[in-house]
Protein backbone atom coordinates (compact mmCIF):
# COMPACT_ATOMS: atom_id res chain seq x y z
CA UNK A 1 0.00 0.00 0.00
CA UNK A 2 1.77 3.42 -0.86
CA UNK A 3 0.59 5.86 1.47
CA UNK A 4 -0.03 9.35 1.04
CA UNK A 5 3.75 10.74 0.94
CA UNK A 6 4.18 7.87 -1.80
CA UNK A 7 1.52 9.06 -4.30
CA UNK A 8 3.93 11.80 -4.55
CA UNK A 9 6.74 9.54 -5.32
CA UNK A 10 5.30 6.29 -6.88
CA UNK A 11 7.16 6.76 -10.57
CA UNK A 12 10.80 6.13 -8.41
CA UNK A 13 8.55 3.48 -6.24
CA UNK A 14 6.89 1.73 -8.97
CA UNK A 15 10.61 1.54 -10.76
CA UNK A 16 11.93 -0.38 -7.67
CA UNK A 17 9.01 -2.39 -7.50
CA UNK A 18 9.24 -3.76 -11.28
CA UNK A 19 12.89 -4.52 -10.34
CA UNK A 20 11.68 -7.44 -8.25
CA UNK A 21 8.19 -8.21 -9.62
CA UNK A 22 5.49 -7.16 -11.89
CA UNK A 23 2.47 -5.82 -10.32
CA UNK A 24 -0.59 -7.52 -11.04
CA UNK A 25 -2.74 -4.51 -10.57
CA UNK A 26 -3.69 -0.92 -8.52
CA UNK A 27 -6.41 0.76 -7.05
CA UNK A 28 -6.66 4.02 -5.86
CA UNK A 29 -8.98 4.39 -2.81
CA UNK A 30 -10.12 7.19 -0.44
CA UNK A 31 -9.38 5.77 3.40
CA UNK A 32 -12.01 5.54 6.05
CA UNK A 33 -11.73 5.21 9.46
CA UNK A 34 -13.14 1.83 8.73
CA UNK A 35 -10.71 0.89 6.20
CA UNK A 36 -7.47 2.11 8.50
CA UNK A 37 -8.79 0.52 11.92
CA UNK A 38 -9.02 -2.86 10.13
CA UNK A 39 -5.63 -3.07 8.14
CA UNK A 40 -3.81 -1.74 11.19
CA UNK A 41 -5.63 -3.79 13.62
CA UNK A 42 -2.76 -5.72 15.27
CA UNK A 43 -1.87 -2.09 16.26
CA UNK A 44 -4.99 -1.12 18.20
CA UNK A 45 -3.77 -1.47 21.62
CA UNK A 46 -0.59 1.21 20.85
CA UNK A 47 -0.22 4.71 21.85
CA UNK A 48 0.30 6.06 18.69
CA UNK A 49 -2.76 4.38 17.06
CA UNK A 50 -5.41 7.03 16.87
CA UNK A 51 -2.47 8.87 15.89
CA UNK A 52 -1.55 6.64 12.91
CA UNK A 53 -5.35 6.19 12.34
CA UNK A 54 -6.19 10.21 12.28
CA UNK A 55 -3.49 10.59 9.65
CA UNK A 56 -4.60 8.30 7.02
CA UNK A 57 -8.33 8.77 7.17
CA UNK A 58 -9.83 11.21 3.98
CA UNK A 59 -6.56 10.59 2.20
CA UNK A 60 -5.79 8.83 -0.88
CA UNK A 61 -3.18 5.38 -0.71
CA UNK A 62 -2.71 3.64 -3.64
CA UNK A 63 -3.26 -0.78 -3.25
CA UNK A 64 -1.08 -2.40 -5.20
CA UNK A 65 -1.28 -6.00 -6.02
CA UNK A 66 2.55 -7.69 -6.64
CA UNK A 67 2.76 -10.84 -7.61
CA UNK A 68 5.78 -11.94 -5.73
CA UNK A 69 6.70 -13.44 -1.50
CA UNK A 70 6.01 -11.22 0.78
CA UNK A 71 9.01 -11.32 2.68
CA UNK A 72 10.81 -10.37 -0.49
CA UNK A 73 9.01 -7.43 -0.94
CA UNK A 74 9.54 -6.56 2.44
CA UNK A 75 13.33 -6.49 1.77
CA UNK A 76 13.32 -3.92 -1.21
CA UNK A 77 10.54 -1.93 1.52
CA UNK A 78 12.86 -1.91 4.50
CA UNK A 79 12.51 -1.51 8.43
CA UNK A 80 10.10 1.20 9.76
CA UNK A 81 11.81 4.06 10.53
CA UNK A 82 13.39 5.15 6.85
CA UNK A 83 16.70 6.52 9.19
CA UNK A 84 17.66 2.55 10.11
CA UNK A 85 21.43 2.39 8.78
CA UNK A 86 19.98 -0.62 7.00
CA UNK A 87 17.58 0.88 5.00
CA UNK A 88 20.47 2.63 2.79
CA UNK A 89 19.03 0.55 -0.53
CA UNK A 90 15.52 0.18 0.19
CA UNK A 91 12.21 2.32 -0.86
CA UNK A 92 11.33 3.88 2.99
CA UNK A 93 15.63 4.46 3.16
CA UNK A 94 14.90 7.03 -0.40
CA UNK A 95 12.95 9.61 2.12
CA UNK A 96 15.74 11.68 3.51
CA UNK A 97 16.68 11.98 -0.38
CA UNK A 98 13.26 13.20 -1.30
CA UNK A 99 12.68 15.41 1.47
CA UNK A 100 12.34 18.49 -0.12
CA UNK A 101 15.14 21.02 1.45
CA UNK A 102 12.60 23.70 2.66
CA UNK A 103 11.26 21.38 5.64
CA UNK A 104 12.21 18.81 7.57
CA UNK A 105 12.10 15.01 7.39
CA UNK A 106 9.30 14.31 10.20
CA UNK A 107 7.48 17.53 9.26
CA UNK A 108 7.17 16.47 5.61
CA UNK A 109 6.10 12.55 7.03
CA UNK A 110 4.33 13.70 10.04
CA UNK A 111 6.63 11.40 11.85
CA UNK A 112 4.12 8.92 9.92
CA UNK A 113 4.54 8.28 6.62
CA UNK A 114 7.21 5.87 5.51
CA UNK A 115 6.13 6.05 2.06
CA UNK A 116 4.53 2.47 1.76
CA UNK A 117 3.69 -0.68 3.89
CA UNK A 118 4.22 -4.54 2.75
CA UNK A 119 2.26 -6.83 4.03
CA UNK A 120 4.45 -9.63 6.45
CA UNK A 121 2.72 -13.23 5.42
CA UNK A 122 0.75 -14.47 2.50
CA UNK A 123 -2.16 -14.44 5.55
CA UNK A 124 -1.85 -10.73 5.68
CA UNK A 125 -1.74 -10.20 1.76
CA UNK A 126 -4.56 -12.01 1.27
CA UNK A 127 -6.44 -9.99 4.27
CA UNK A 128 -5.54 -6.87 3.22
CA UNK A 129 -5.81 -6.92 -0.87
CA UNK A 130 -9.56 -8.00 0.14
CA UNK A 131 -9.80 -5.26 2.37
CA UNK A 132 -7.61 -2.45 -0.30
CA UNK A 133 -9.70 -4.05 -3.39
CA UNK A 134 -12.74 -5.81 -2.57
CA UNK A 135 -13.90 -2.85 -0.76
CA UNK A 136 -17.30 -1.08 -2.34
CA UNK A 137 -16.36 1.73 -4.74
CA UNK A 138 -18.77 4.89 -3.97
CA UNK A 139 -20.64 6.16 -6.00
CA UNK A 140 -19.06 7.61 -9.57
CA UNK A 141 -18.27 11.61 -8.31
CA UNK A 142 -20.42 14.53 -10.13
CA UNK A 143 -17.38 15.82 -10.17
CA UNK A 144 -13.80 14.96 -10.73
CA UNK A 145 -11.30 17.89 -9.71
CA UNK A 146 -7.64 17.46 -11.06
CA UNK A 147 -6.35 19.87 -8.98
CA UNK A 148 -3.81 20.24 -6.41
CA UNK A 149 -5.38 22.11 -3.89
CA UNK A 150 -8.73 21.37 -1.57
CA UNK A 151 -11.65 22.39 -3.42
CA UNK A 152 -15.02 22.40 -1.41
CA UNK A 153 -17.28 21.79 -4.33
CA UNK A 154 -20.47 19.21 -3.43
CA UNK A 155 -19.84 16.03 -5.09
CA UNK A 156 -15.94 16.45 -5.94
CA UNK A 157 -13.45 13.58 -5.49
CA UNK A 158 -10.11 15.24 -5.67
CA UNK A 159 -7.46 12.34 -5.64
CA UNK A 160 -4.44 14.55 -6.90
CA UNK A 161 -4.75 16.58 -3.63
CA UNK A 162 -1.70 16.92 -1.68
CA UNK A 163 0.27 14.64 -4.69
CA UNK A 164 3.40 16.71 -5.68
CA UNK A 165 3.51 16.24 -9.15
CA UNK A 166 7.62 16.42 -10.30
CA UNK A 167 7.05 18.72 -13.39
CA UNK A 168 10.46 18.10 -14.56
CA UNK A 169 9.88 15.05 -17.17
CA UNK A 170 7.00 15.00 -19.56
CA UNK A 171 6.95 11.23 -19.83
CA UNK A 172 7.32 10.30 -15.90
CA UNK A 173 4.88 13.27 -15.41
CA UNK A 174 1.91 11.30 -17.78
CA UNK A 175 3.03 8.11 -16.61
CA UNK A 176 2.47 9.13 -12.87
CA UNK A 177 -0.65 11.14 -13.85
CA UNK A 178 -2.21 8.10 -16.22
CA UNK A 179 -1.42 5.49 -13.20
CA UNK A 180 -3.24 7.00 -10.95
CA UNK A 181 -6.41 7.79 -13.03
CA UNK A 182 -6.20 4.01 -14.39
CA UNK A 183 -6.04 2.48 -10.67
CA UNK A 184 -9.63 4.96 -9.91
CA UNK A 185 -12.52 2.55 -9.22
CA UNK A 186 -15.17 3.53 -11.73
CA UNK A 187 -13.21 2.73 -15.10
CA UNK A 188 -15.03 -0.17 -16.16
CA UNK A 189 -18.15 1.75 -15.02
CA UNK A 190 -17.49 4.59 -17.42
CA UNK A 191 -17.15 2.49 -20.43
CA UNK A 192 -20.47 1.09 -20.09
CA UNK A 193 -23.40 2.51 -21.97
CA UNK A 194 -25.17 5.09 -20.53
CA UNK A 195 -22.52 6.28 -17.59
CA UNK A 196 -21.10 9.08 -18.39
CA UNK A 197 -17.95 10.35 -17.00
CA UNK A 198 -17.85 13.73 -14.25
CA UNK A 199 -17.26 17.29 -14.85
CA UNK A 200 -13.58 17.65 -14.98
CA UNK A 201 -12.47 20.81 -12.93
CA UNK A 202 -9.19 21.58 -13.64
CA UNK A 203 -6.67 24.08 -12.41
CA UNK A 204 -3.10 24.53 -10.39
CA UNK A 205 -1.23 22.21 -11.93
CA UNK A 206 -2.24 22.78 -15.82
CA UNK A 207 -0.11 19.84 -17.80
CA UNK A 208 -1.54 17.68 -14.86
CA UNK A 209 -5.17 18.59 -15.74
CA UNK A 210 -4.33 18.40 -19.96
CA UNK A 211 -2.40 14.90 -18.62
CA UNK A 212 -6.16 13.35 -17.34
CA UNK A 213 -8.24 15.27 -19.51
CA UNK A 214 -6.70 13.15 -22.28
CA UNK A 215 -6.59 9.67 -20.57
CA UNK A 216 -9.93 10.18 -19.44
CA UNK A 217 -11.63 10.91 -22.98
CA UNK A 218 -9.35 8.47 -24.58
CA UNK A 219 -9.96 5.88 -22.18
CA UNK A 220 -13.87 6.29 -22.43
CA UNK A 221 -14.19 7.88 -26.16
CA UNK A 222 -16.64 10.24 -24.09
CA UNK A 223 -16.41 14.34 -24.27
CA UNK A 224 -15.82 16.21 -21.12
CA UNK A 225 -17.17 19.02 -19.38
CA UNK A 226 -14.32 20.68 -17.76
CA UNK A 227 -14.92 23.30 -14.72
CA UNK A 228 -13.06 25.74 -13.16
CA UNK A 229 -13.74 28.61 -10.29
CA UNK A 230 -14.22 31.91 -11.39
CA UNK A 231 -11.15 33.86 -10.45
CA UNK A 232 -13.78 36.62 -10.06
CA UNK A 233 -17.11 35.18 -8.63
CA UNK A 234 -15.79 32.53 -6.99
CA UNK A 235 -18.37 30.13 -8.49
CA UNK A 236 -17.92 26.90 -10.82
CA UNK A 237 -17.26 27.94 -14.49
CA UNK A 238 -18.03 25.39 -16.74
CA UNK A 239 -17.68 24.36 -20.70
CA UNK A 240 -18.38 20.94 -22.88
CA UNK A 241 -15.15 20.26 -24.99
CA UNK A 242 -18.09 19.22 -27.37
CA UNK A 243 -17.92 22.68 -28.79
CA UNK A 244 -13.93 23.05 -29.15
CA UNK A 245 -14.58 19.50 -31.52
CA UNK A 246 -17.30 20.79 -33.38
CA UNK A 247 -15.37 24.10 -34.82
CA UNK A 248 -12.27 21.73 -35.35
CA UNK A 249 -14.02 19.48 -37.20
CA UNK A 250 -15.89 22.61 -38.92
CA UNK A 251 -12.43 24.24 -40.12
CA UNK A 252 -10.89 20.47 -41.36
CA UNK A 253 -13.76 20.58 -43.52
P1 LIG B 1 5.89 -1.75 9.38
O1 LIG B 1 5.08 -0.78 8.57
O2 LIG B 1 7.36 -1.64 9.08
O3 LIG B 1 5.39 -3.15 9.34
P2 LIG B 1 4.73 -1.53 12.05
O4 LIG B 1 3.78 -2.61 11.67
O5 LIG B 1 5.48 -1.68 13.35
O6 LIG B 1 5.80 -1.26 10.91
O7 LIG B 1 3.95 -0.14 12.16
C1 LIG B 1 2.96 0.19 11.24
C2 LIG B 1 3.05 1.63 10.83
O8 LIG B 1 2.70 2.45 11.93
C3 LIG B 1 4.45 2.11 10.43
O9 LIG B 1 4.78 1.84 9.10
C4 LIG B 1 4.33 3.61 10.66
O10 LIG B 1 3.67 4.23 9.57
C5 LIG B 1 3.43 3.66 11.89
N1 LIG B 1 4.20 3.79 13.14
C6 LIG B 1 5.08 2.92 13.66
N2 LIG B 1 5.59 3.39 14.83
C7 LIG B 1 4.98 4.56 15.07
C8 LIG B 1 5.04 5.53 16.12
N3 LIG B 1 5.85 5.39 17.17
N4 LIG B 1 4.26 6.62 16.01
C9 LIG B 1 3.42 6.78 14.96
N5 LIG B 1 3.31 5.92 13.95
C10 LIG B 1 4.08 4.82 13.99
Amino acid sequence: MIKPVGLSHWPTIKKIILKTAPISRTRLVKVTDALIQQHYDEHKERGWFSQLVKYFVGQYVLAVEISADPNKIRKIIGTTKPTDNANSNTIRGLISSLTPSDTTMTEYTKGIDNLIHGADSEEAAAREIELWFESPPPPSPKLLCLTNHKLELEGAVSPFVGINFDLTDGNTLASHVTDLLEAMPWNSYWLKAGNSIPKIVVGGLTPVSILGLQYLTTHTGQTAEVAWINPKTGTMQSVDLQIVKNRARRHRK
